[in-house]
C-alpha cells in the first residue's frame, strides 16, 4: 500500500490528508504544521512540491466571469501560485456576488441557473494558465459527472464526497473507479463534531462493532477506518486539530484488514447522509435544495 495515489494526470496525492472545516481560525494553523511535521520530518525545509493542496469554487462563483477570480483570491488567502487541485465545491449554483448565502426576505436562498457544464469550461481555464494543476469536483452524482466527463478538455481527476461506513457508496465509487476519478471522502471519521448533530445521532467512532475491529487488530477506531478507506482505494481528509490524533490518522499504512473485516465495516452502511444543508419545513427537516435542478443527491449515486 502505497502512500501516493496516482491522479490521471499523472499528479502523485497522498492517501490521507488534513481537513480543516470547523478548525477555529486559532486552531488551524497549528493543525496545518503539525500535519506538515508528520509528513515531511520537523525543521526540514518544505518546498512548494512537497505539499499538495486542495481548494474549492464556492457556489456564488459558478458564472463563468468569476471563476479565476474566486481562485485567484483563494490563491492570496493562502500565499501560493497554484494549487494542486481545484474543486466545485456542489453542482449547483447560487446567485452570484459576495454574500455567500444569498438569501431572500423569507430566508430561502437565491439561485443561479448557471450550469455546472459553463462553469467547468471556465476551471479549464484555470488549468491552462498554469493556476491549478488539476480539477475536479465535489458532491457531484454519477449522472452529474458524465456530463461533464464526455465534454471535457481537461477531465475531473477527483470526486469528493461524503463517505464514511455508514455511507459507504460503493456504486459511486465503482462508477468513479470505470471513468478513471478518483473519490475524496470528505467526512471519513462520520463528521461527529458537525454543528447540526442531534444528541441522539448515532456516532460511528464509538459503534461498538467498530470498538471491537479495532481491538482486534490494536489500533484506534479511527485508524481501522481510515484503512477501510485507503484499502478500497479511497482517498481521506479526516480533520483534527489535535497534534497526537493528526499523527495517529497518518498511521494508517503499516497495517492490513482482512477481508472479511472489510465485508464487515462494509456491512454498516445505511446510506445515511450526514452532511446535506437541511432546513425545517411544516414541522419537518428536509434537504434545503432538494428543489434545485442540479441538487445532486435525487438520484441514487
Ligand atoms: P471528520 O474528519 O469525519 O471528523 C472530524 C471529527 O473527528 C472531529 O471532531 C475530530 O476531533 C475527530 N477526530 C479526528 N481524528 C480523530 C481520531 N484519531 N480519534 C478520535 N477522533 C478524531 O469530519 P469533517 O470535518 O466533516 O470532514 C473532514 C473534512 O472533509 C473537512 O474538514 C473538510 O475539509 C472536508 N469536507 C468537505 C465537504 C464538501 O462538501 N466537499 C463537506 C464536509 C467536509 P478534533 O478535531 O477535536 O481532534
Amino acid at each position: 500500500m502505497n502512500d501516493f495515489l496516482t491522479l490521471s494526470t499523472g499528479q502523485r496525492m497522498p492517501v490521507v490528508g488534513l481537513g480543516t472545516w470547523k478548525s477555529a481560525p486559532g486552531q488551524v494553523k497549528q493543525a496545518v504544521l503539525a500535519a506538515l511535521d508528520c509528513g515531511v520530518g520537523s525543521g526540514k525545509a518544505l518546498r512548494r512540491e512537497d505539499v499538495f493542496v486542495t481548494s474549492k469554487l464556492w457556489n456564488t462563483k459558478h458564472d463563468p466571469e468569476d471563476v479565476e477570480e474566486a481562485c485567484r483570491t483563494s490563491l492570496a488567502h493562502l500565499g501560493l501560485s497554484y494549487l494542486d487541485l481545484y474543486l466545485i465545491h456542489w453542482p449547483m449554483a447560487f446567485q452570484r456576488g459576495k454574500e455567500l448565502m444569498p438569501r431572500r426576505d423569507d430566508g430561502s436562498i437565491c439561485y443561479s441557473d448557471t450550469h455546472y457544464r459553463d462553469t467547468w469550461a471556465a476551471m479549464e481555464s484555470l488549468v491552462d494558465k498554469g493556476l491549478v494543476k488539476a480539477i475536479g469536483l465535489s458532491n457531484f452524482n454519477a449522472r452529474q459527472m458524465d456530463d461533464i466527463i464526455s465534454r471535457a478538455r481537461h477531465a475531473p481527476v477527483v470526486n469528493q464526497v461524503e463517505c464514511h461506513p455508514y455511507l459507504s457508496q460503493a456504486d459511486l465509487l465503482s462508477y468513479c473507479r470505470s471513468v478513471a476519478v478518483c473519490v475524496t471522502a470528505y467526512s471519513p471519521l462520520g463528521s461527529g463534531d458537525r454543528p447540526w448533530a442531534a444528541p441522539d445521532d448515532r456516532i460511528l467512532l464509538t459503534d461498538p462493532r467498530l470498538a471491537a475491529i479495532a481491538q482486534r487488530y490494536q489500533k484506534t477506531p479511527a485508524q481501522v477506518v481510515l484503512r477501510w478507506h485507503v484499502q478500497r482505494g479511497v482517498v481521506c481528509i479526516p480533520k483534527s486539530v489535535t497534534p497526537s490524533r493528526i499523527q495517529q490518522n497518518l498511521q494508517v499504512l503499516d497495517f492490513s484488514l482482512s477481508e472479511d473485516d472489510m465485508k464487515l465495516l462494509e456491512s454498516f452502511n445505511c446510506n445515511q447522509r450526514l452532511i446535506v444543508p437541511a432546513v425545517e419545513r411544516d414541522g419537518k427537516r428536509v434537504w434545503r435544495d432538494a428543489e434545485h435542478p442540479h441538487f445532486p443527491f435525487n438520484d441514487p449515486y
